[in-house]
């Protein structure tokens, strides 16, 4: 992650912090919906298919219009969230209604490459799933690997995807989390066990999916993914990330349904190697 977009991202994540501590509101989950009541924000479904949702203001009255039909609650919860960061995130409003203009059309979710839109995805990641309750709610998990993203999601609320990429930020194992669409990677989000690994060349909005993988041959059948099936197996950290060492890691894989995507979780609990470490037989 680039030093621009990790700044917007503390940014939203210590405004979403102040709005929920001037709010009173610590506990799991987090409800956005209370959150703009708080502040006299109407938020509406409305048959919107240009956007994911919207943020109105009318003199200093502001609305919220969501997707109806999104047919997820958390995603509504989060393009919702999304919505807040615009109304709270400094420079945001200024930015949005410059011109006269009354309305902003948001795509929400982590597909648009604006920084503006990013930081309000920011926000909502961290307005649902602050860190001090998302940690402490990863470290009383039982389960591991895919299984942790849906409990942490059950109790938050909050959409598998979104979930997914809190969970990459915070573990303190190796793990990478994988979006892809087809043979082609949406995104990925990896811990800092992955990222702060000298040597490693992060993957990049476009690579390939790697080919000896559970992901590329998952991703050959459209009907694993419209049909929301889950697969698991094993890969190479290696096969993945250029730079890599060759450790094993567990390869949770999940179609994505409507949202026409596949998650791919990767994790170990072991270490990655040492740099330069001797894994294979001397002889
Ligand atoms: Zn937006």
């Amino acid at each position: 992650m680039k030093g621009a977009e990790k700044l917007a991202m503390r940014e939203a994540a210590n405004c979403a912090d102040e709005v929920l501590t001037a709010l009173g509101m610590e506990t799991l989950p987090v409800d956005p919906f209370a959150v703009a009541t708080r502040k006299d924000i109407i938020v509406q479904a409305a048959d919107l298919d240009s956007c994911s949702g919207c943020l109105t203001v009318v003199g200093s009255a502001y609305g919220i219009l969501y997707a109806r039909g999104l047919g997820n609650e958390g995603f509504e919860r989060f393009t919702v969230s999304h919505e807040l960061g615009h109304f709270f995130l400094p420079g945001h409003p200024t930015a949005l209604f410059a011109n006269g203009r009354t309305i902003h059309q948001s795509h929400s979710g982590f597909v648009s490459a604006d920084p503006i839109e990013r930081q309000a995805d920011y926000f909502a990641g961290a307005l649902l799933m602050p860190e001090r309750l998302f940690r402490g709610a990863l470290r009383a998990q039982q389960a591991v690997g895919f299984g942790t993203v849906q409990a942490l999601a059950a109790m938050c609320r909050t959409s598998i995807t979104a979930t997914a990429i809190r969970f990459a930020l915070y573990a303190d194992d190796p793990v990478a989390v994988i979006v892809s669409k087809g043979q082609t990677v949406e995104y990925c989000f990896m811990s800092d066990a992955i990222t702060t690994r000298r040597g490693l060349s992060w993957l990049r909005k476009g690579s390939p999916v790697p080919r000896r993988t559970v992901t590329a041959d998952f991703n050959r059948t459209a009907s694993n993914i419209t049909g929301a099936v889950e697969k698991e197996g094993t890969s190479m950290l290696s096969d993945w990330f250029d730079g890599a060492p060759d450790t094993e890691m567990n390869e949770d894989v999940v179609g994505l349904g409507r949202y026409d995507r596949t998650l791919t979780v990767l994790f170990t609990d072991e270490a990655l190697d040492e740099e330069g470490e001797e894994t294979g037989d001397d002889e």
